[in-house]
């Protein structure tokens, strides 16, 4: 069966996260480690991260990832956020080894302080070089909107990050939101679009180097650099795209975790299995 997640809270302690998966019919996973707008994130105990992994077992849910926070910026000139984007990094970076989670990704950040894409873009790269990657974990970088200087809307973009640090691609991987290539330009709703979206994809990072895709449609037009996500099949891409997103074959192995709106009428139970719905054999 397809392994298909939502981004699940943590209230209450991170084992919280495998019942409210199970609740929406998930069968993998996300999660942040902390608060997403706070800067010290805080490990949990020893008993509850046995509790999240025996649990985790129990339910099947793999599988997992670690959402970064959002106040990560690795792209910036300024010293002191910069300093702090790695510390916070390194913290939930431990908390994702600890809690024996696949995959943590992350926003590279934004070409802020007067710089351009080239400086940011090496400096996110300096900073992947000072990061200590747990074993058993991948980092992955994602694709953004590319709302102003924000870094990582191409794929070639997120390359480069990878091909000027020391890890290279391996260590390092690609989680692919399909919110944000449609907003960033990436034509994914239609079949054309989609198909020269992943050769573009292929031939930048390596198919082989996608693990994760963030499955969300967009509140906002194609190539508008916008980032606000919809309920699938509700928004700017549609249900015909998402129809063949889901059951595209170049995508068959890869999990997909989605980030919609949890809204009165819709949460992440409706969308997962709208998703199961638009997929031939599930
Ligand atoms: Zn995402
Ligand atoms: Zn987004």
């Amino acid at each position: 069966m397809k392994r298909i997640g939502a981004h699940v809270s943590i209230a209450g302690g991170v084992s919280n996260a495998i019942g409210r998966q199970r609740e929406v019919g998930g069968n993998a996973g996300q999660i942040f480690s902390s608060s997403p707008r706070t800067w010290k994130a805080e490990a949990p105990s020893r008993e509850e991260a046995s509790r999240f992994k025996s649990l985790r077992t129990e339910a099947d849910q793999r599988p997992y990832v670690v959402h970064g926070t959002y106040l990560i910026n690795l792209g910036t000139k300024n010293d002191d956020v910069y300093e702090r984007s790695l510390d916070a990094l390194q913290t939930e970076l431990d908390i994702t080894g600890q809690l024996g989670i696949e995959y943590y990704v992350f926003h590279p950040g934004a070409a802020t302080g007067g710089w351009g894409a080239d400086e940011g873009i090496s400096r996110v790269a300096e900073g992947l070089d000072r990061l200590e990657i747990p074993e058993g974990t991948t980092l992955l970088l994602e694709d953004t909107a590319g709302k102003g200087s924000t870094l990582g809307r191409t794929f070639s973009e997120l390359n480069e990050m990878v091909e000027r640090s020391g890890h290279g691609l391996g260590r390092i991987g690609i989680c692919f939101d399909t919110c944000h290539a449609f907003c960033a330009g990436y034509p994914i709703h239609t079949e054309r679009g989609l198909a020269d979206t992943l050769d573009e994809l292929d031939d930048a990072v390596g198919l082989k180097h996608l693990h994760i895709v963030h499955l969300n449609d967009s509140k906002h037009p194609f190539d508008s650099r916008k980032d606000e996500h919809a309920h699938i099949g509700m928004g700017e891409i549609g249900e015909d795209a998402f129809r063949r997103i889901v059951n595209e074959p170049r995508l068959g192995n890869v999990p997909f975790i989605l980030e919609t709106p949890v809204t009165e009428e819709r949460g992440y139970a409706w969308n997962i299995a709208k998703v199961r719905s638009l997929m031939e054999g599930e």
